[in-house]
């Protein structure tokens, strides 16, 4: 049996790799893309697939004056494995993460976003 911790709408995030001038992890948040309400647990909205991990403008290199360039805003979603639908769609959990497009580095769910954290229990 394992346990998740499924995220809200609102959760934090944060996206490693880039370089320490620009601030190595850059920080985001769930946001509702899909403009829906479309899947909730005991009253609070749950991050779908068909929402988005956002993470506003950070560099990603360094000039050669030293400083940051390279700036670029990513909405990712998170793969999932192994899925977990609730209602038939597929919810984002924390922990689970994708990489960052530029950076190559992890980006990744960190939190619940919300005081009540919902837990899916499977086999
Ligand atoms: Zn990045």
């Amino acid at each position: 049996m394992a346990t998740d911790t499924l995220a809200l709408v609102g959760a934090s995030c944060e996206a490693t790799g880039h370089p320490s001038v620009c601030g190595e992890t850059a920080s985001g948040t769930v946001q509702d893309a899909d403009n829906a309400a479309a899947v909730t647990l005991d009253g609070d909205g749950l991050a779908t697939h068909g929402d988005r991990m956002h993470f506003p403008s950070h560099g990603h290199a360094v000039s050669p004056t030293g400083g940051c360039t390279d700036y670029q805003t990513h909405d990712l979603v998170p793969d999932q494995s192994p899925p977990i639908t609730v209602d038939g769609n597929p919810v984002m959990r924390v922990g689970d993460s994708t990489t960052d497009p530029r950076s190559g580095g992890t980006a990744s769910i960190v939190d619940a976003g919300g005081t009540n954290a919902l837990t899916h229990t499977h086999g």
